[in-house]
């Protein structure tokens, strides 16, 4: 069996990236914060499209609750390892610098960068002793270029390519390809609010994207045709900079 896990996996992006993977294939563990009913609700999905799926809930920036969640789940399926890892939850608390507290701070950190290492480290041995992994984390528009309002989403994201860069360093030669993704704005509850019909006019496609346009980006990555594509950031914005 080959298995792929989605964090982040009950809604938006990470529900469609669930269903792409299930299309090639793959075994998805989709993986969420608290939304049961959204994420039984990606179960139902990844059946209707052909595939196997299975949930494994935890909180991605609690270090300990990650590691116990995925030592756990590699103990009990001794039929076959993580080969393709989407580190997608996320998180944005949007706040001018001078009015943003520690909480919305670390938070924010927390669910994309901490969350980085608390679930690609405890995943990484086994594609390295395999020879063969995917790592992809989705990272976004504002790590690349910033956004006020959003030092804290933006930091996250920036430090979130810069790892990615770093560990395709570290991991090459064994066969694992780490790259990041930076969408612009994609209609998903995270965007739910923001005034599209002003946001559009500044996007040179004048739409937002759909979550199943950044699945097929993420797909072809997690693909064995993306083989020699490595460190990479690759921007899926409508043209937005
Ligand atoms: P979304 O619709 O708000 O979904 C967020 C997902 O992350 C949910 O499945 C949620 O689980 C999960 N999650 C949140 N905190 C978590 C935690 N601590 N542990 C485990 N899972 C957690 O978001 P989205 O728009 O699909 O965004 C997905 C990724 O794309 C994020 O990293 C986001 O920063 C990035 N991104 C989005 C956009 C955009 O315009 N939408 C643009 C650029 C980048 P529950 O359902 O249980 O809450």
């Amino acid at each position: 069996m080959k298995y792929a896990l989605v964090t982040g996996g009950s809604r938006g992006i990470g529900r469609a990236v669930c269903i792409s993977l299930a299309q090639m294939g793959y075994c998805v563990i989709v993986n969420y914060l608290s939304n049961d009913a959204e994420a039984g609700k990606t179960l139902e999905l990844i059946s209707e499209a052909g595939g196997s799926g299975e949930l494994l809930k935890f909180d991605v920036s609690d270090m300990k609750a990650a590691s116990d969640a995925l030592e756990g789940w590699m103990e009990s399926h001794t039929d076959g390892y993580i080969e393709v890892l989407v580190n997608n939850a996320g998180i944005r608390k949007d706040e001018l610098m001078l009015w943003m507290e520690p909480e919305n701070w670390y938070k924010v950190l927390g669910t994309s960068l901490d969350a980085f290492y608390n679930v690609t480290r405890p995943l990484l041995k086994q594609m390295l002793v395999k020879k063969y992994g995917r790592i992809i984390n989705m990272a976004s528009l504002s790590g690349l270029k910033g956004l006020p309002g959003q030092c804290n989403y933006s930091a996250a994201k920036g430090g979130l390519i810069a790892a990615t860069k770093a560990l395709a360093q570290e991991v090459g030669r064994k066969g694992v390809t780490v790259n990041a993704v930076a969408p612009g704005f994609v209609r998903t509850d995270m965007v739910e609010g923001l005034d599209e019909a002003q946001l559009k006019k500044t996007i040179p496609l004048n739409r937002f994207g759909e979550p199943e346009e950044v699945a097929a980006l993420v797909a072809f990555l997690a693909s064995g045709q993306a083989g020699y594509i490595t460190g990479e950031c690759i921007s899926i914005n409508g043209g937005l900079y």
